[in-house]
């Protein structure tokens, strides 16, 4: 069955870098059997310009309609000093309400070649590739009763509410078991379930999950500990699967020990498998216009939406493995090279991957 990709190139570089991503999704189409169709659409900055709104009717049906949706990034100075309902960021953020993305998928994948960009030492870091399964939806970000109220002493108290249901939890475990059997079928569960009821319950129902996945190895940490872990030795971990709140903070973590923002792909799926794949970084409008940015998060963001969305695992590993290739040939754009390397523009990158595949 064809099936239908949105593309919402966005703002800033957002253009330049979907469209090295499209390059890769035509050769797979033409080359390779891939069978999908393309629609473009406008979001953020771009579709306030043209359409007075920053995440329009016309692309909620698109979307609606769509298998999978890639995103370049919205966002820029022009539109900073608009109503936020109008920013482009809102037009994002409405997007994935409307989808009801419950599950946010985070690579944190450090190519060997790139190992001295990272924080820590390069032999603990050198072919990284761990994925985090954070929960989008639901904890203490948005549970309730939260607020501000007074004392009868007159002393201010904040307070939120950390919830789970067991539904929440067991959906979001079975994205990271299902997620580990395209792996190394191994998920590490975090909670602070020495503290946390509502960790208890997380733990119970993810051991509860694990029994239908007899193929896949399941281990729990406490989270202080997994943040420990992280970055003693980061390359123990397949799959970790984990609330908001921790998954928020372990997801920037990780991503930083790979050292190189323009590297980094991510999914956030909803419970049909639908999904909207980006790069984790923004619309970067430093650069934007200059052919300089670097399209592999969006590009290795076509390998998420092949292996999760279409169900193709061959080719999102096809994809990932043409981009290690460019990277033993040398090419590095700007964000990424080193000293003694010369620096190749966003086209070159796009269409080194292409010659790859
Ligand atoms: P940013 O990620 O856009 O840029 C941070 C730095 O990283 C910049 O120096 C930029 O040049 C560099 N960089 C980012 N992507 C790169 C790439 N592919 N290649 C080479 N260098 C790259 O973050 P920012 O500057 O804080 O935000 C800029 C705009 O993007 C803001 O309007 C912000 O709201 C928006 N934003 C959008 C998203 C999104 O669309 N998902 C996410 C974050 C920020």
């Amino acid at each position: 069955m064809t099936s239908k990709i949105l593309i919402l190139p966005g703002d800033g570089i957002g253009p330049e870098i979907v469209a090295e991503a499209v390059k890769v999704l035509e050769c797979l189409r033409q080359e390779h059997g891939l069978d999908i169709t393309l629609d473009y659409g406008l979001l953020g900055g771009g579709a306030v310009d043209v359409l007075g709104s920053p995440y329009p009717e016309a692309t909620r049906r698109q979307a609606q309609d769509a298998d999978a949706i890639l995103l370049g990034a919205v966002g820029g100075p022009k539109w900073e000093s608009l109503d936020r309902p109008q920013r482009p960021e809102s037009g994002l953020l409405a997007l994935r309400t409307d989808l009801q993305c419950f599950a946010n998928l985070r690579p944190a994948i450090l190519y060997p070649q790139l190992a001295v960009a990272s924080s820590l030492k390069p032999e603990l870091v050198a072919g990284l590739d761990m994925l985090i399964v954070r929960e989008l939806n639901g904890g203490i970000y948005v549970g309730q009763p939260r607020g501000i109220r007074t004392l009868e002493n007159g002393e201010r108290e904040g307070f939120n509410t950390m919830v789970y249901r067991e539904s929440e939890i067991e959906r979001i475990a079975r994205i990271a078991f299902e997620a580990a059997r395209q792996r190394q079928r191994r998920v590490c569960s975090v909670d602070k379930a020495n503290a946390l009821e509502v960790s208890e319950l997380w733990r119970e129902v993810v051991e509860r999950v694990a029994k239908d996945y007899s193929d896949v190895a399941l281990s729990h940490l406490y989270v202080d500990n997994a943040a420990m872990q992280l970055v003693r030795a980061p390359k123990q971990f397949d799959v970790l699967v984990t609330g908001n709140l921790f998954g928020d903070i372990l997801s920037d973590c990780a991503a930083m020990l790979t050292g190189s923002i323009g590297m980094l792909p991510s999914a956030s799926m909803n419970a049909q498998g639908k999904g909207l794949y980006e790069p984790i970084h923004g619309s970067a409008p430093d650069i934007a216009g200059k052919g300089i940015a670097n399209p592999l998060g969006t590009i290795l963001s076509v390998a998420m939406l092949l292996r999760y969305s279409l169900n193709q695992p061959e080719l999102a590993e096809r994809v990932e493995h043409a981009v290690g290739q460019v990277l033993d040939q040398g090419l590095r754009t700007l964000d990424i090279t080193a000293t003694g390397m010369t620096a190749v523009g966003t086209q070159a990158m796009g269409d080194a991957v292409v010659a790859a595949l």
